[in-house]
């Protein structure tokens, strides 16, 4: 369970253009962090930022106290998962879907994989067997169903760092809920960061990091912020 530290990092997409301006925060390992703040703010950039798809222009990001630019790709991959708002599935069955995490993944490895998600909960209230087609020209899946499969997908790599970039944001109410309820339940075992815009969907974060215009503007427990408000 390792700690994730953002240390003065400076970056922009473009030249003239500066996204986060020296951010610094560290999450300590093991602990559920939520990241808030206006949309622009910054903090998918952050989340790309740490799976290394952008390097700072300037500071530095560590996890477990190392340097990530100094870490080989693979690594980082297996270090974290990410769950996006809209996840991409295959057209191909369920099982292999939640498989696909792990590359050249066996027939074998596939079952075990979709049991393992079933055992968590995520998807045993799917309709449908694993071996049902999605896609295209099999099943469609609800936005809902959709997520309870790419979260599946990537805790199946069981990574010690997770990052949930508004994750639920695109479900209805309930759906959500019912999500979420799940996600705190894996959460609990690793470090994690949870981007959101609504406090709602945060409630049980360990710490709240309030982001403005690439600055951190306050922080403290759910709690704490509402007091302020
Ligand atoms: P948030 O997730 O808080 O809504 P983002 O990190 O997505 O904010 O975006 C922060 C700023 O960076 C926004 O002004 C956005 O327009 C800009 N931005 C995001 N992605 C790109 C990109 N690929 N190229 C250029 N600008 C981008
Ligand atoms: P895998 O390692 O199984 O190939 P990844 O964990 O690398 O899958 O992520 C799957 C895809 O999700 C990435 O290729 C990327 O395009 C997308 N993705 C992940 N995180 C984000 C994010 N914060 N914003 C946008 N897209 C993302």
């Amino acid at each position: 369970r390792p700690s994730v530290v953002f240390d003065n990092v400076m970056f922009g997409y473009e030249k003239d253009r500066t996204i986060l301006h020296g951010l610094s925060f560290e999450v300590p390992a093991g602990r559920n962090y939520a990241v808030v703040g206006p949309s622009g703010a910054g903090k998918s950039t952050l989340a790309r930022l740490l799976f290394r798809f952008y390097d700072p222009q300037d500071g530095r990001i560590l996890i477990d106290g190392q340097d990530i630019s100094e870490v080989t790709q693979s690594s980082l991959r297996a270090a974290i998962g990410i769950v996006p708002q809209d996840s991409v599935l295959f057209n191909d069955t369920i099982g292999y879907n939640i498989a696909y995490g792990r590359e050249g993944a066996t027939q074998e490895e596939v079952e075990a994989a979709a049991r393992g998600a079933a055992l968590m909960g995520l998807i045993d209230r799917l309709p449908q067997g694993f071996e049902t087609e999605v896609g295209e020209r099999g099943l469609k899946l609800s936005g809902g169903e959709k997520q309870r499969v790419a979260i599946a997908r990537t805790l199946v790599k069981n990574p010690p760092i997770l990052v949930l970039d508004e994750a639920t944001s695109a479900l209805d109410t309930r759906t959500e809920q019912d999500i979420l309820a799940t996600l705190h339940r894996v959460a609990e075992h690793r470090t994690s960061i949870s981007i959101a815009h609504r406090l709602s969907t945060i409630a049980d974060a360990d710490r709240i990091l309030v982001l403005h215009d690439g600055r951190l503007a306050e922080s403290g427990s759910h709690a704490e912020l509402l007091r302020r408000d």
